[in-house]
This record gives C-alpha cells, structure tokens and sequence, in this order.
C-alpha cells in the first residue's frame, strides 16, 4: 500500500505537505537502509530488487572468499564485521533498519552472528534461503549430519569418490585417505587440507546435466558427496547420479536458529519495506 501511495502522489504531483514528505522520503532519503549478508545467488537476485526500488537503499556484504566476486547492484562491502560485536556496530553506525541474511545455508558462523547481532542492536532480521533438496523416485540418498559422518559414510574399502561440496571442509575427508577424489572447487584449495589422492577441478555452476554424467563416467565415479545447498544451479549432480544409479552422500545442512526465514524474494521485498 505504501509502495502505491508514494508511486501515486509522483506520477499526479499532489503538492499538499503529505506528497512533499513522501517525495523527499522516495526521492531524496529513503526510508529503509538494507544490509544484506551475500554470497548467494538469492542475495544477487535481492539486491537487484532493491536497487529497483526508490524506497530502499542499502547495501550487500560479502566474505571476501572468492577473488573474482561476481557484480552486484547495490554497493559492495567485503570482508568480516569483526563477529557479534563488530556488525552490532556496523548495523549501529549505518543506521541499517533491516538485516536479510542471504548467505549460503552452510554459512552457519555469519547467520549466527546476525541473529545476536540484529538482537543486541533492535534491528528486524529475515533469513532468505532455497529450500532445501529432497529425495525424487530412483534417488540413492545416504543423509548424513556433517561432514565427519560422509567421510564414515565412503566405507572402508577404497573408492572414487565425486567430493562436490567446495573446497571448505575438504580437509574433513583427509581421515579416509584410502579413497580416491575428485574435488571440485571455484577457488583454489590449500593444498595441505587435500586428502593424499586427491584430483582437483575447477568450476562455477550451473552445470547441465550432460556435462556432470559425462564427468562422472570419464572419472569413473563411484559415489557423490554433496552438501544439502538446494537450488537450481547445482542440482545436475543429483540428477546424474540417479540417471547412472550412484549412491549420494547427502550432508544436511547445519541448525539454522529460530530467525524468520522465507524462500520467496518478494516475501523479502515486503520485509524490507514493513
Ligand atoms: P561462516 O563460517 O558462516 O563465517 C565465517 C566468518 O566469515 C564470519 O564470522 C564473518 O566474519 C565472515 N563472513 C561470512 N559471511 C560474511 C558476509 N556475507 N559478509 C561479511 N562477513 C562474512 O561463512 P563461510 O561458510 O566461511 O562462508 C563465507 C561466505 O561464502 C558466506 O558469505 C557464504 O554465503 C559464502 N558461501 C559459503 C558456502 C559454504 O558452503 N559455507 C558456499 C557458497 C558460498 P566476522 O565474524 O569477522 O564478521
């Protein structure tokens, strides 16, 4: 309804004091100023939403983990707060009125920290995240809590292992040295954390399902590991896997606090402008 009031009294030029501050608020000083915490295809596509729209301002945060981040719409901060107490500032000083937390749902330390963070700061939190992926027919899932339990999950005897769940943790699969791995990553690892076999390849999805079955018959995988990240981009692997009979180790994603969540972004377009 705001969002018609203020678009109406632009487009007619009501001149009466109501039009004027709506004007100024729309115009000159917007009267929500987001962070986003990103690092996710959802936080790109929120932050094009948001620089559409002349209620908002606001601003993305990222971790700094990938050298070549991809562009956003909004202005870009990179690198940590400095934990709960550095972004209670930060959120304190920018005068930020609503916090969506967009990050990847493996990021469990950042989505944490906003949660205490919006608490000790009054500031009004939405996590916006993809469902997660669920079982279809033909699917061969072992779900597994975390990491620790998919390299329990491999076996004892060796095999040759698809490791698609990015370069952090891969250091959790070096107890299970008698596997093979395929580790595929968008940034370099360090090479310390690799287990002794361990055939590294770099890629940034989305990857089509002929090219993951393709992959996986040229490397002849045995088995996939993956985290639970949900979502289009990297959901070819899954498919694969089923279209040639593989087993997944499926890693669940970590707890994700009690903060309001959606996975809708208009959802979280209303948020911001509650
Ligand atoms: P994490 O363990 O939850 O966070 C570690 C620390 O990194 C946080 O305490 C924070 O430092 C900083 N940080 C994380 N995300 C940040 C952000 N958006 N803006 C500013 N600082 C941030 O996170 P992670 O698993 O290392 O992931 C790092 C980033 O990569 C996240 O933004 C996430 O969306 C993205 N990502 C993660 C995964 C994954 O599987 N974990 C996959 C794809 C993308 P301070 O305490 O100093 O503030």
């Amino acid at each position: 309804m705001g969002e018609a009031i203020m678009k109406g009294s632009v487009e007619v030029g009501v001149t009466d004091s109501l039009s004027s501050s709506l004007l100024s608020c729309a115009a000159l000083a917007p009267c929500r100023r987001a962070l986003v915490l990103g690092g996710s295809t959802e936080a790109r596509m929120l932050t094009a939403c948001i620089a559409a729209d002349p209620r908002l301002e606001g601003v993305i945060s990222l971790a700094g983990r990938t050298s070549a981040p991809q562009a956003y719409d909004l202005p870009t901060r990179v690198g940590g707060f400095g934990g709960i107490e550095g972004l209670t500032r930060y959120l304190l000083d920018e005068r930020i009125t609503h916090v969506v937390d967009a990050t990847h749902p493996f990021a469990a330390r950042i989505s944490a920290n906003a949660r205490a963070a919006c608490a000790a700061a009054g500031v009004p939190l939405l996590v916006l995240t993809r469902p997660p992926w669920a079982p279809a027919q033909g699917d061969r899932w072992m779900e597994v809590a975390d990491n620790a339990a998919a390299a329990r999950a491999l076996g004892v005897a060796p095999r040759r292992v698809f490791l698609a769940i990015g370069r952090q943790g891969v250091s959790d699969f070096r107890v299970a040295p008698q596997h093979d791995y395929l580790l595929r990553v968008i940034e370099p690892p360090n090479v310390d954390d690799l287990p002794p076999s361990c055939e590294v390849i770099f890629g940034r999805g989305p990857f089509a399902l002929e090219d993951e079955v393709a992959l996986i018959r040229d490397r002849r995988i045995e088995i996939v590991v993956t985290k639970n990240s949900g979502g289009a981009l990297a959901y070819a692997k899954i498919e694969a896997a089923r279209t040639l009979g593989l087993s997944v180790v499926m890693i669940a994603r970590p707890a994700s606090g009690d903060a309001a969540t959606t996975h809708d972004i208009d959802a979280a377009m209303a948020f911001l402008a509650s």
